[in-house]
């Protein structure tokens, strides 16, 4: 999982999405408002194309969604649950790229806390990794604990639990994966004299194939070899990488 800062989406499209929010929440009023047909029809507009091509940007050139970092992502996912929160329904940021089986797992889960704020992780929003953690002896994704409150994050938890990070083998597999080819070339760039922060930086994200960057660098992943030699011998370097991150 990583952090996909949200662009605006073009004046026009915004206003045409506007139109079909106002629409429907006409339709919710009177209480004629289907909300899976109104989707599946508009799913096929220009506006609601649009926002799906950004996305698609936003995802970067793999297009994965956004929640696992590992699957295609296939389709808009609604962050707040089409279902009930039809007045979310054409929101521009309620939308993310979504896997079809991220999609699955989480269909009208949605968790909030006591003062009804989401207990998901929304990744066009805040930096994943402050709430989850990474295992590297399982592959899976976990909650972070916090040694604040002495209690893992509740965001984390919640996160895990809804999505199913913490069991799905074959993600698990492939974060491995990704962990030991980003380790290796962190291994390499400490053998090299003339180590700098744009180049390592830029391999580095070569080999994250699932936002794993962000637990290295500004999660609990720091303490890890090599990434824990690469803070302590290259501190400047270290932190031009932390800076990097959006
Ligand atoms: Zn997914």
């Amino acid at each position: 999982m990583q952090k996909f800062p949200r662009p605006a989406l073009p004046a026009e499209t915004v206003k045409a999405l506007n139109r079909k929010q106002t629409a429907a929440n006409k339709k919710s009023a009177a209480g004629t408002l289907n909300i899976e047909a109104t989707w599946k029809s508009a799913r096929q507009t220009k506006p609601v194309k649009a926002a799906l091509g950004v996305l698609q940007k936003m995802a970067g050139p793999c297009q994965r969604c956004m929640y696992c970092g590992d699957s295609h992502g296939t389709d808009i996912e609604h962050f707040w649950p089409k279902n009930p929160h039809s007045d979310r329904l054409f929101r521009w940021p309620n939308y993310l790229l979504g896997c079809t089986e991220c999609g699955r797992f989480k269909g009208n889960n949605f968790p909030l806390d006591q003062q009804q704020s989401p207990l998901l992780i929304d990744p066009t929003a805040e930096e994943p990794w402050q709430f989850l953690d990474f295992d590297p002896v399982t592959g899976n994704i976990v909650a972070r604990f916090d040694t604040a409150t002495n209690d893992w994050k509740p965001k984390g938890t919640e996160t895990v639990k809804v999505l199913h990070l913490d069991c799905r083998e074959a993600l698990a597999a492939s974060y491995q994966k990704t962990h030991s080819r980003v380790i290796s070339k962190v291994e390499a760039a400490l053998k090299n004299n003339a180590l700098n922060a744009n180049t390592l930086m830029q391999e580095l994200r070569a080999a994250d194939d699932h936002g794993l960057l962000g637990w290295y660098f500004l999660g609990t992943g720091q303490n890890v070899e090599p990434f824990a030699s690469l803070r302590r011998q290259h501190p400047a370097i270290w932190q031009a990488c932390v800076q990097s991150f959006p």
